[in-house]
């Protein structure tokens, strides 16, 4: 076709070089923004795991007696290679993932680089503990790598997401065999020319591509993979830890969501307002931190909705590559039709459509893509499924409350426990609701506001362990105590 981009062929990353999967079996990738094939990446199976870990294991031991200074120096080198390439990097995560390029411009690409540089440079400063008893004996204890560990991620923030888990298990000596989603294999693939060209050692991280069943399960399986760190799915995690636990592999486990907004009446409007608009639609409401719950005190609940719909009013939905798009397309087909099933259930369910609800269809190129309009319900019964499960998509339900109690018990109602946002003026009120909300990470009066040193992650079926700073440089170290008497 004349002018239309080449299609993109992707192979695996292994020992440093790029191969094709040994069973010479490929995946049609889609442009989610067009509805149509763009690439073929590999589907990999056991086979080309076990080369990775053969990679992997070759190159653990010169990797681990480097020094630590060294090998940050390596990993801010790529995270200068990531931001030296942005705007390549950040064109493939839009074509990839139908987000808008305004966002992975913004957000995805440049914290793909701090993660890089975040833990290059950290992991000088992760010193060991040491406890001494006067006259008896001194004990301190070393952190040893894990030897090869696998990193498994989601398609939401492809290379956000990736790199979050693949760097400190870089820094912290490990070796690496990493499966991103098959759904968004692009700029996976692209950090590994990075790494080559970064000098990265051959073995030291091999990146295979390839569906979770096959790919991601041969990873799970493998019994010389010590440790397991995954983002994605709350029943993915579950089948994991089925398959890992008995091994006795680390398990790190980040899964879904559904987190709620609680909007006191004595809040700054305004900015409530606007940063709940961006909370549930950021990414088409495909991030697992996005609020789905509104929860609005009743003195404010009208006005509150009023101004929320005039903002939803103006997100623009469209082509993603477009500069002025704040809405892309929803990451894949089977994505589209989930997230209007539960458009369909909220109507069952006695939902009052109040804004969006229907697919959208833009002229010129991506007439054929997976768009659908920010959705925005109320009238839903605090348990209803709606309030309860999972969307994952530009879906909100606002709903009023009268009491703090009542509010805590709404936000505390699901099976979930990521994340929660708190808008109040009432410094007593927000400190003494985020102790009692059931959620590993809680904002006040803002949202996704990260400091890479704080830890992250979920309590109930929002996951096991906490990523970031020194939490993920001691998910992949193993702790030795050794006790000299004096
Ligand atoms: P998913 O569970 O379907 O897939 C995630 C990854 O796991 C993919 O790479 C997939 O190929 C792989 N996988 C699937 N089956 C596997 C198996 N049997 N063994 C090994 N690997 C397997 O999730 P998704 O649809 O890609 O992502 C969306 C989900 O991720 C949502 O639930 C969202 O809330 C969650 N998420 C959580 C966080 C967090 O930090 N807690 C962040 C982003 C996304």
């Amino acid at each position: 076709m004349p002018g239309a981009p080449p299609m993109l062929q992707i192979q695996n990353y292994i020992n440093g070089e790029f191969v094709p999967p040994v069973a010479g079996r490929y995946l049609d990738n889609i442009d989610p923004a067009l509805g149509q094939v763009y690439g073929q990446i590999p589907d990999s199976d056991a086979t080309d795991i076990a080369r990775a870990v053969e990679a992997a294991e070759a190159a653990f031991p010169a990797w681990r007696a480097m020094p630590a200074e060294k090998r940050g120096r390596l990993l801010v080198r790529v995270a200068d290679l990531i931001e030296r390439n942005l705007e390549r990097l950040a064109q493939a995560e839009s074509r990839d993932n139908g987000k808008p390029v305004t966002l992975a411009r913004t957000v995805d690409i440049p914290r793909a680089a701090s993660n890089f540089a975040f833990f290059g440079t950290g992991i000088g400063h992760f010193a060991s503990e040491s406890h001494f008893q006067e006259g008896v004996a001194v004990n301190y204890t070393v952190r040893h790598p894990l030897g090869v560990v696998g990193c498994i991620s989601p398609w939401n923030l492809p290379l956000y997401l990736f790199t979050w888990k693949i760097a400190p298990a870089l820094a912290a000596g490990n070796c690496v065999v990493a499966k991103p989603s098959e759904i968004t294999p692009a700029t996976a693939y692209l950090l590994g020319e990075l790494c080559q060209e970064a000098g990265l050692p051959a073995g030291v991280l091999n990146i295979v591509h390839g569906t979770g069943p096959r790919a991601g399960q041969a990873i799970v399986e493998h019994p010389r993979i010590k440790a397991i760190s995954f983002t994605g799915g709350t029943k993915t995690g579950e089948h994991i830890a089925r398959t890992a636990g008995p091994m006795f592999k680390k398990l790190s486990l980040e899964l879904g969501g559904k987190n709620p907004n609680l909007v006191f009446a004595d809040c700054d409007l305004d900015a409530a307002v606007r940063t709940s608009v961006q909370s549930s639609f950021a990414n088409q409401g495909q991030i697992c931190l996005c609020g789905s719950r509104i929860l609005i005190e009743r003195p404010i609940y009208e006005q509150f909705k009023q101004a929320f719909l005039e903002r939803v009013a103006g997100l623009t939905v469209g082509d993603p590559l477009a500069e002025t798009t704040r809405q892309g397309a929803l990451v894949s087909e089977a994505h589209l039709e989930k997230v209007q099933s539960y458009i369909a259930l909220a109507q069952s369910e006695g939902g009052r459509l109040l804004a969006g609800g229907r697919r959208v269809q833009p002229e010129g190129r991506c007439a054929g893509g997976y768009f659908l309009e920010p959705t925005v319900f109320e009238g839903l019964a605090p348990d209803c499924r709606t309030n309860r499960e999972e969307i994952f998509g530009p879906v909100v339900t606002l709903t009023p409350f009268d009491t703090e109690a009542e509010a805590l018990q709404w936000a505390n109602g699901t099976d979930y426990g990521l994340s929660a946002t708190i808008w109040t003026r009432d410094l007593d009120r927000a400190h003494r609701v985020a102790h009692q909300v059931h959620a590993g990470v809680v904002w006040i009066n803002t949202w996704l506001l990260r400091d890479l040193r704080t830890p992250f992650g979920g309590m109930k079926n929002s996951g096991v362990g906490r990523e970031g700073g020194l939490e993920a440089l001691r998910f992949f170290t193993e702790p030795q105590n050794i006790c000299v008497k004096l």
